[in-house]
Order: C-alpha cells, then structure tokens, then sequence
C-alpha cells in the first residue's frame, strides 16, 4: 500500500497544486490533501503483541493496526529477560490507551503514553513504548511513501558502517576469528575472550564446590580477565595490522579502578573504542577514568533514563552511546539522544545484538543513515527461519548493513509463521548470573 492507496481508502482522489509532495515519479503533481491536515486523521484500531522465539530468544513486536484497510506498522518491543511483562504492557494498557488516536502525531502519541504510568523510565514500559513508537514511523513511512531514514533528514551516508565479533579462548584463537571477519569486509572487529568477560577461563569456582548458588551460574575470575586482556590486544594488533579498527566490551563487570588501570594499558594498541567500563550504579567514575586516558569510551547499552545519558554526554565523558533504542522508548527518544550527541561530538554506536527483533535492527539502521553523529554499528545476520518470520530485514554486505527501501521500515511480519515459535514456557537466566570465586554476585 502507498499513499495514493490511502487516499483512495479516505474517498480522496484529486488534490493538485504545486507543491509536488503528493505525487509519484511520472505522475502530475499533487498538494498534500487538506484531509492530512487535520480532519478525517487515520486512527488507531488496534495495539497488539506479536511474539516470537524461533532461536531461544524471546522477540517481541507491536504491531499497530488503523482504521485504513492494509496500514499497519511495526515497532521492536523486544526485552527477553521480561518477555511476558512486556507483553502486559502492550496488550493490557497500550491498546486501551491508543485506539481512536491520530496516527500522524507521533511525538503527542510518545508523550502522553510515557506519562500514562505516571512512573515511568523502566526496561518494561520503555519497550512497549519503543514498539508503539517505532510503528507509528513505519506507518508515517509508509503513509509518505517513504523510508522512514528520508524522514529523518535523509542519508548521510551510503550503508550503515557495521563491527562484527572474534571470539576465541586464547589471543591467538581470537587474531584468526579476527583475520576471518576481516576477510569478509569488516573494517572494525570487537575482539573478546572466553565470550563476554572472560567466563569461565583459567581456574575453577571454589563455591561451586561449596555448593553456593545454582550449579549452572557462571563463574568469572576478574583479575585473569583484566591480566589478559592488554595480552590480548597486543596480539591481535600484531596479527591483523594497523588499519583494522579493534574494539572490545568490558560489559561491567570488574571495579572501576581495575577497569581505568586496564584502560590505559590498552592505549599502544588504538582502541577504536572499549565499551561499558562501568555499570550505570557506578557512572560517577567517568570523569576520574577521562583524566587518566584518551581512550575512546562507549557507553550505555543498560540506560533506560534520561537522567543516566545526561550529564556525562553533556561533559563529553565518553565518546559513543549506546543505547539499546527499544529500552529508552524508540526512535522518537534516540533521535533526541543522537541530536544531543551531535553537539558534545558524542557519537552514535546503538545496541544491536541477538535480542533485538529484526524490526528493532532496521529501525536502528535507518537513524544510522540518517544522523551526522553516526559512529558505527553493531552487525547482525538473520537465519532463514528469521528471514521468513520478518521479510524485508536489513542485510550485511562487506561489512555494511542496508536497509530495505520500501517505505516505512521497509519490514513486515508473518504472523502465521512467528506462531509457531512461542515463547518458552522457562526463562534461561543464565547469561546474567556470573559471580566471583566466593560466589558474590558480580554486576554486569
Ligand atoms: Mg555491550
């Protein structure tokens, strides 16, 4: 469907003048309808979930259906760790709250939704928010006959410049996942050891022989990981050279102090940048680890709040945001944050990794090619199985993602096919259990 179609659907079908907006190549040109510009507004019928899980991920998407037959739009709702509470959120509270609005007032739309709770700025509302959000720019887009990215001001530059991960359980394992990534086109590699943080190399958990904690938590000895890391740096620098970018991800989870000591090791080696050094409790260090070492920071894929973003954006305390779009609200807020970003020359590095919907990864992409500050992106690939799920999901191609350039999105999601993945009737916690050797919780 395009906006003629909708027009058509509105009982409009001529409005020439002179402005052009409303016509198609080959077609005379058309004035945007006096319709559009207030009275009959396309409505919201309907707010729903649509949920899916073909990988042992939870997926959660809105889907927003108008009172226009066939305009529907999508948004990424996705958080997995509370999959069933956000989906609360949208079925229970969301539906009752939109139907009957205007479709085109998105900003009117995110601001009285994000005070519909009173509290607010959580991980759950902020995804049934980013879901609502998103859709209603897919079906701006679609609407405009658009990709949503000439929404926002249009390209800045041709594809979405994109990092893929080298994992391996010593440096040298690490260089040769590395050299293979390079071989495909990347020209920025994130390089880590022993997956995030180390788990689980070198010596045994002592209270898992003591018989503390769940058998299946993870155990993380911090010191091997800040020891091995600079190792690990100089050798994949040897190995694969000068000109590919390296970057890597603390995720947390040793003290501030190590963390900053760490850092400034890294510094012979040109990070292109090392990402979260801190956990949101501990934000208050930035300024001690920016005396100390010119490496570039990339912060923030855990921030859910303005108040957490803020003030170390404004006093230029890292260099890259990474904010997981779908956990602020969606794009309405990350296009604040990017234009914020623009002027403390913060630039943009959003969360994009498994547990972000195909939905959740165009909609990333689409920013990315349209705002100045875009700093670099993390890539993604989808299955087959995700393909069919979500027809017209973005594409790697030597190292750079594009988007599909159907309007909107440019996405769309098989229902029928996403319900035969349901959710899982257990969570898998696994992956945020870690803890020292004595068994305290460590913090990601
Ligand atoms: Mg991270």
């Amino acid at each position: 469907m395009d906006r003629r179609d909708i027009l058509k659907g509105m009982g409009i079908t001529t409005a020439t003048g002179a402005l052009g907006l409303w016509s198609l190549p080959g077609e005379a040109s058309q004035s945007r309808p006096a319709a559009f510009n207030g009275l009959p507004a396309v409505k919201i019928k309907k707010v729903k979930s649509i949920v899916t899980c073909p990988h042992g991920i939870e997926l959660i998407v809105v889907k927003v259906e108008t009172d226009q037959p066939d305009l529907v739009g999508y948004g990424c709702a996705t958080f997995r760790q509370r999959a069933h509470a956000v989906v609360a959120a949208i079925d229970e509270y969301l539906d009752d709250f939109c139907r009957g609005r205007n479709v085109e007032n998105i900003e009117d739309i995110w601001q009285t939704t994000y005070v519909s709770s009173y509290w607010r700025n959580g991980p759950v509302l902020n995804n049934a928010l980013s879901g609502l959000d998103q859709a209603l720019w897919d079906i701006k887009g679609k609407m405009a006959g658009m990709p949503v990215y000439q929404l926002l001001g249009g390209k800045s530059r041709f594809a979405v410049d994109c990092y893929s991960h080298a994992n391996g359980r010593s440096p040298e394992e690490v260089a040769e996942d590395a050299q293979r990534i390079m071989g495909e086109g990347y020209r920025h590699v994130r390089i880590q050891l022993g997956g995030y943080g180390a788990l689980n190399l070198a010596d045994k958990a002592d209270f898992k022989d003591a018989g503390f904690g769940r058998p299946e938590d993870n155990y993380m000895n911090q010191r091997t990981y800040l020891t091995m890391v600079p190792k690990l740096f100089e050798h994949v620098r040897k190995a694969c050279g000068e000109e590919v970018e390296l970057l890597h991800d603390i995720h947390e989870r040793v003290q501030p102090l190590d963390a900053i000591q760490m850092i400034r090791k890294l510094e012979d080696y040109r990070p292109f940048f090392i990402e979260d050094p801190f956990s949101p409790e501990n934000i208050g260090y930035f300024e001690l680890l920016r005396n100390h070492t010119t490496v570039p920071i990339a912060m923030g894929e855990l921030y859910n709040s303005p108040h957490e973003w803020l003030n170390p954006m404004s006093k230029r305390w890292f260099d890259f945001i990474r904010i997981h779009i779908s956990q602020i609200g969606g794009i309405t807020p990350a296009m604040k944050v990017a234009r914020l970003g623009e002027w403390f020359n913060v630039r943009t590095a959003w969360h994009g990794p498994g547990d972000v919907s195909p939905v959740g990864h165009a909609a990333n992409a689409h920013i990315d090619l349209a705002v100045w500050n875009f700093g670099i992106q993390e890539s993604v690939h989808f299955s087959d199985k995700l393909m069919e799920i979500f027809p017209g999901a973005p594409y790697m191609k030597n190292g750079y993602m594009y988007v599909n350039e159907a309007p909107g999105l440019g996405i769309d999601v098989d229902e029928k096919q996403a319900a035969k993945y349901p959710l899982p009737e257990k969570f898998d916690y696994n992956w945020t259990q870690v803890r020292q050797k004595d068994g305290t919780a460590i913090r990601p």
